[in-house]
């Protein structure tokens, strides 16, 4: 499947692609370091250069998508598609909403939207709390 997903995005297939995706795949939404962690538990020699270019190559292409969190954290996550995030307000944790009504609302409300000298190119919500 992963093999699949990389060559449908047009990226050439190697091993250390293939480990970095499924890394991202296992873990959902993950930090870099967490990706890396998880990457060199089987492929110790994939070094932390080559992950990091992966995943840039990865959110260029579309294959996953880029999130920051308020205190400028970065997290990556195996879902390109536009959707709401519930971030931790550590910036420790993020996941998926799971709104599909604000989702459809915030997409209604974009396509009727024109801001001049503008393009738009995504929109990301992140609802900020704390985790009970
Ligand atoms: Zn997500």
């Amino acid at each position: 499947m992963s093999i699949t997903r990389l060559s449908k995005a047009g990226i050439k297939v190697t091993p250390q692609r293939v480990a970095v995706f499924e890394a991202l795949m296992s873990l959902g939404h993950a930090s870099a370091d967490e990706i890396i962690n998880k990457v060199q538990e089987h492929a110790p020699y994939i070094s932390q250069a080559t992950i990091y270019n992966t995943l840039d190559k990865f959110v260029h292409t579309g294959l996953i998508s880029r999130i920051a969190t308020d205190g400028n954290k970065m997290f990556f996550d195996i879902t390109p598609d536009p959707h709401v995030h519930l971030c931790a307000r550590d910036n420790s944790f993020i996941t998926d909403a799971n709104i599909p009504e604000l989702e459809q609302l915030i997409a209604n409300f974009m396509l009727g939207i024109n801001i001049p000298g503008f393009n738009l190119d995504r929109v990301q919500v992140n609802l900020v709390g704390q985790f009970t």
